[in-house]
């Protein structure tokens, strides 16, 4: 395999909704900056129905060249329509390094492009960097329980892959008006060739805000005793109109479903505020909410690990402290 057959960084370019994600969008800024490290082209893959109108946002946000693949088949997501895609782009252009966000859809296909392509995969990344002149991607991402973080390589193959968690990088600023180049692409691909088949979406509705979008989280750990317990932890976020996060012994517990889980095997969340309630601040919980603007911790034990991690921290028992809250946030707030 010849390395300087392989040029340019790539983002896979989430459609959803019939907006570009955010975390693509995030990516283009974290590949912004390795491209032009490596002085190469920032390119995005654009795949869906009726997506080709969202090239003008990936160029918007840093992107040099935008392939798009528009066609009826790649309506709704699957991992065997749009892996062919992105191989066949892959095998075609020869990108050195090429970014997935790491959400449901990112993970799965990045992961079915590395059983196909003989290259490996750095999953949840949290840091990225290149050697400028080996072209060497240096994805880094927290290991053995978030104790250590690990920088991972890909010496002997290309195209280098990683997933990155949303939130984590940052998107350049909207330079509106920026285009660049558009490039269609095609594969041969029949409906009938197809062996899934999306037969009905249910979308779930929810009247709660998103965790992973919202500007208060109120999470409460195993510290809430029981499912009846971890209502309280419901009301105080309704109060405050917000997401209710959760450790993930809460999760395990079945008191909440686990995309509301905070941590390493969760979300990551940056809200203003974030409340850590009957959370002992284990390191895997931490990883995932220690870039919030504002961390505030209730626990009983004063020794609980949490409070080396938080900006105010309240000793006591939550049982009685978050009623109090509730009444005086009732208050204030009308
Ligand atoms: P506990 O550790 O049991 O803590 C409960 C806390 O509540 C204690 O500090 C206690 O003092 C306090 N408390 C008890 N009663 C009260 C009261 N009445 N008022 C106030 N405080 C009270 N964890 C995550 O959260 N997210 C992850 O994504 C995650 N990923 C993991 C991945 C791996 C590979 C591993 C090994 C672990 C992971 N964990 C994760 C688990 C993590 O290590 C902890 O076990 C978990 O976070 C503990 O949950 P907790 O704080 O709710 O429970």
């Amino acid at each position: 395999m010849s390395f300087d057959d392989y040029r340019g960084v790539w983002v896979f370019i989430e459609a959803k909704d019939g907006a570009v994600a955010p975390v693509s969008l995030e990516l283009l800024g974290a590949g912004r900056t390795l491209a032009d490290k490596r002085k190469t082209e920032l390119a995005g893959v654009l795949i869906g129905h009726r997506v080709t109108g969202l090239a003008a946002a990936a160029f918007e946000y840093g992107a040099d060249t935008v392939y798009v693949y528009d066609d009826p088949i790649f309506t709704h997501y699957r991992t065997e329509t749009f892996m062919k895609a992105l191989l066949a782009c892959t095998q075609k252009y020869k990108p050195e390094i090429i970014l997935y966000g790491a959400t449901s859809t990112g993970k799965d296909l990045a992961s079915a492009v590395a059983t196909d392509l003989p290259t490996g995969l750095t999953a949840d990344t949290t840091l990225l960097d290149v050697e400028e002149d080996t072209g060497l991607l240096l994805a880094s991402r927290p290991a053995f329980g978030g104790n250590i973080m690990a920088t991972i390589l890909c010496k002997k193959y290309r195209p280098q892959m990683a997933t990155v968690r949303p939130k984590v990088m940052k998107a350049l600023p909207r330079e509106e008006g920026r285009t660049g180049k558009l490039i269609e692409e095609s594969i041969p691909l029949q409906e009938e060739d197809v062996r899934t088949k999306v037969l009905e979406i249910v979308r779930r509705t929810t009247q709660q805000v998103r965790i992973d979008e919202a500007d208060i989280v109120v999470s409460g750990g195993k510290g809430m005793g029981g499912p009846e317990g971890f209502q309280l932890i419901h009301r105080l976020a309704g109060v405050l109109g917000a997401a209710v996060g959760a450790s993930r012994d809460v999760v395990e517990a079945g008191w909440i479903e686990h995309h509301h889980q905070v941590g390493q095997t969760g979300v990551t969340v940056t809200p203003k505020i974030y409340f850590a309630i009957g959370i002992s601040g284990a390191i895997q919980h931490i990883v995932g909410m220690q870039n919030s603007g504002l961390i505030i911790a209730i626990n009983k034990d004063p020794e609980a690990a949490i409070f080396q991690s938080c900006h105010y921290g309240i000793v006591g028992d939550a049982f009685e402290i978050i009623p109090l809250l509730i009444e005086q946030f009732t208050k204030a707030l009308g």
